[in-house]
């Protein structure tokens, strides 16, 4: 599809968003703020994640680690620990691999030019945008899902959002209409335009001060607007957790393989094609057994499902708690044998949190 940018409805668009933000701003800790790291900080935690989800967290770091040094210092199980709960771990690695670039090898001066800091770990197109206008007020345009939707619709693209030509498409116009005497209050007025008003599902179209040249609204193709050539496909995997009890103590292990969740803690894991459906399932199973050959042993009992949805795999969960004697010393480098009191201490995925919280209601035995 060919697109014509048109200067006069351009002008409206920029001019208009800016009047509307300044009457419909909503103040938030890391708004009008110019310390890069805080700005660098507040961007990594709300990539992908709701802002009242975020906000506690950007409170913690902020208290905790207060200059790019003090994070660069931390322990990586201490920042993965803070991160918990938050999901997207890869973020929380990079944040910490970045911080110990920033303090080592740039002096701990934060980059201030957008190829530095699109180049620093975990800093994409967007995020380098956001921070270059925020804290030095480059003339970058932030593109994310709430430009695309916004501007897909009050310019009425069909082209998708998610193909190569579709983001240049994007990328461009939404660098035109970019007002560079002011590229971080533009920039934070289109990302609160379409995360507060024109919004997925119920965008305000009525009181839209859009809505005269909006091409969405006088086609009514709001609800087709933006258009995604790919379906999001999700896979379906089943973790079948043993909980090994020794007196007070359990084994754990931290997950360092390519996978989801790297550097978080769980316990020994077996991924089965289906979830299992036979309470003889542990003991058949011929990993288990060898663990357990020399072992007396009890199976304690056994949880129900629990679902984690991440964004391209669904994980459904079952939790196998086992009592062991103390001849149990599973020949296992990556496992750690820790109080269940200390458990507290280490990052887990959401789906062990959960049967953490849940473990004590009645649970399935099958
Ligand atoms: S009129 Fe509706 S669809 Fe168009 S920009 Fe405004 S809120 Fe979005």
């Amino acid at each position: 599809m060919t697109f014509h940018f048109d200067k006069d409805k351009n002008h409206f668009f920029t001019q208009n968003l800016l009047r509307w933000h300044a009457s419909h701003h909503r103040p938030l800790p890391w708004k009008g703020e110019k310390n890069p790291y805080l700005v660098w900080l507040s961007e990594i935690i709300l990539q992908q994640t709701r802002v009242e989800q975020g906000l506690p967290y950007f409170e913690k770091f902020k208290e905790k680690y207060p200059a790019v040094h003090d994070l660069a210092r931390a322990p990586e199980d201490e920042v993965m620990k803070m991160w918990e709960g938050l999901g997207y771990y890869s973020r929380a690695r990079n944040l910490h691999a970045a911080a110990k670039f920033i303090a080592n090898e740039l002096g701990g001066i934060f980059p201030n030019k957008y190829e530095d800091i699109r180049a620093l770990k975990g800093v994409g197109d967007y995020t380098a945008a956001a921070i270059a206008s925020f804290a030095f007020d480059l003339p970058h345009a932030v593109v994310d899902g709430n430009v695309y939707r916004v501007l897909s619709r009050y310019f009425g693209i069909e082209e998708p959002v998610d193909t190569t030509a579709g983001k240049k498409l994007f990328a461009k116009l939404a660098q035109e209409l970019l007002d560079e005497t002011q590229p971080g209050k533009y920039n934070q007025a289109i990302m609160d335009f379409g995360a507060g008003h024109c919004t997925p599902a119920s965008p305000s179209c009525p009181d839209c001060p859009m809505q005269p040249h909006c091409e969405a609204f006088k086609q009514n193709k709001i609800a087709q607007l933006p258009v995604k050539s790919k379906k999001l496909e999700r896979r379906q995997r089943f973790f079948n957790y043993l909980i090994f009890n020794q007196q007070e103590s359990v084994f754990i292990k931290k997950r360092t393989e390519k996978d989801i969740w790297r550097n978080l803690y769980d316990f020994p894991l077996i991924e089965t094609e289906s979830l299992p459906e036979e309470r003889n399932f542990v003991l058949k199973n011929k990993i288990w057994k060898l663990w357990l050959e020399k072992t007396e042993y009890r199976l304690l009992r056994v949880s129900a499902p629990f679902k984690q949805e991440l964004t391209h795999q669904q994980i459904i969960a079952r939790f196998w708690e086992i009592e062991v004697d103390g001849a149990f010393q599973p020949d296992e480098t990556s496992w750690l044998k820790t109080e269940r009191r200390n458990l507290k201490n280490f990052a887990f995925p959401k789906v062990v949190d959960l049967y953490f919280k849940q473990k004590f209601l009645p649970l399935e035995l099958f």
